[in-house]
């Protein structure tokens, strides 16, 4: 699959309404739908408009917002959804039904050959109504699937000839990458329409998972800002964009605007009244923090020595920390420079010396080192 032809769905404004600290107003979604269009993720899936009677005005107006994303909404698989999701005005209709055991046996209660059925006269209806409508068909916890009942409804479903593409979705955060890969294969080869999958987190496993899927075909991957969603969330988007940025920054930079990356999470951040976890990929405070005297050695010469992802490409900025015990006598040497402080080898050694002793004993900040660095010069001119 190239990176090329690739497609974020991005579901803060579905999946993400899920998350337990979410609780968007109209202004927030229309704010949220903007910057999810300005960075360009190519689809932005909204709450179903059967939710209730906000959410069914929020589907129509995110819909007529004119964005270069195609908007969707995410139905379960009933005429009565169908009917009330075309009425909004959407590009795309996102449908899903639970084919695993105890979805079927607990959640709708249908038999394999009862969920084609019904799929197949609300997919009927919805083409009826509007042939120009994008849709998509989705089984939900198809990792506790059997293989041989995901590939019936697939296949009974792809002979209608409607379906734009199929949906995966680990629901429960369950499946390993290996696993994903070998279903997306299989669904590869079986049918030649578009494959979306959406990947939960609760094993750490999503962006893996996601690109797993990628790169055994998929051409949709589901994200959220941040990750938001049920439980622990989904795959995150600045996680999905980092995993595709080590295979072609270039090709990726052409997609995204990808200087807006951090904008976008800290504006969703904002609205959920969080912070941006500090590990968070590419946006996280930690991201391009270097501390140890060995690599901040190396980042100084060449930032590729210890940085798998340019940080200019994200319009931030590395780190590099000398206030500390681990620091070295070159990142050292690189701030005198920085501060038009030109100084002897040996005084180098001995103010790296004096900074690894003092940050032993208190905590030092960088304007601290810079003080010491200021003091020593001026000691000794
Ligand atoms: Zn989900």
């Amino acid at each position: 699959m190239l990176l090329s032809k690739l497609a974020i769905v991005d579901s803060t404004l579905r999946e993400g309404e899920q998350f337990f600290k979410s609780n968007f107003s109209t202004g927030d979604k229309v704010e949220i739908a903007r910057a999810l269009d300005q960075f360009g993720v190519e689809y932005i899936e909204v709450t179903s408009p059967t939710v209730s009677p906000q959410s069914y005005q929020d589907c129509k107006n995110l819909a007529q917002l004119g964005l270069q994303a195609k908007v969707l909404t995410h139905i379960r698989c009933h005429l009565e959804d169908a009917k009330i999701a075309l009425d909004t005005g959407v590009d795309g209709i996102n449908l899903f039904m639970g084919t695993s055991k105890l979805l079927r046996q607990f959640g709708h209660g249908k038999s394999i050959d009862e969920i084609i059925d019904i799929a197949t006269e609300v997919i009927t209806f919805i083409h009826q109504q509007n042939p120009q409508i994008e849709l998509r068909f989705s089984t939900e916890d198809s990792f506790r699937s059997f293989l041989s009942d995901l590939l019936r409804v697939y296949l009974a479903i792809n002979k209608l000839g409607i379906v734009n593409r199929f949906g995966v979705a680990d629901t429960v955060g369950i499946a390993t990458p290996h696993q994903v890969y070998q279903l997306i294969q299989e669904m590869r080869q079986c049918f030649s329409e578009d494959i979306e999958f959406h990947a939960h987190n609760d094993t750490g496993c999503a962006i893996a998972n996601s690109f797993a899927a990628f790169e055994a075909g998929a051409t949709h991957i589901d994200t959220s800002v941040l990750g938001i969603g049920e439980r622990n969330g989904i795959t995150p988007l600045s996680g999905l964009i980092a995993r595709l940025y080590t295979l072609d920054p270039e090709t990726l930079n052409r997609k995204y605007s990808l200087s807006y990356l951090q904008k976008l999470n800290q504006l969703v951040a904002e609205k959920i009244g969080l912070s941006i976890p500090f590990d968070h990929c590419i946006v996280g405070e930690a991201a391009f923090n270097h501390k140890a005297g060995v690599h901040t050695k190396a980042v100084l010469n060449n930032s590729q020595t210890y940085e798998a992802i340019n940080p200019s490409y994200f319009d931030l900025n590395r780190s590099v920390l000398i206030n500390h015990k681990l620091t070295g006598k070159n990142s050292i040497a690189h701030r005198a420079h920085q501060l038009g402080l030109n100084l002897e080898t040996f005084q180098i050694q001995a103010i790296t010396q004096t900074i690894k002793t003092l940050a032993e004993r208190e905590k030092l900040t960088s304007e601290n080192v810079d003080e010491i660095l200021y003091s020593y010069k001026k000691n000794i001119g």
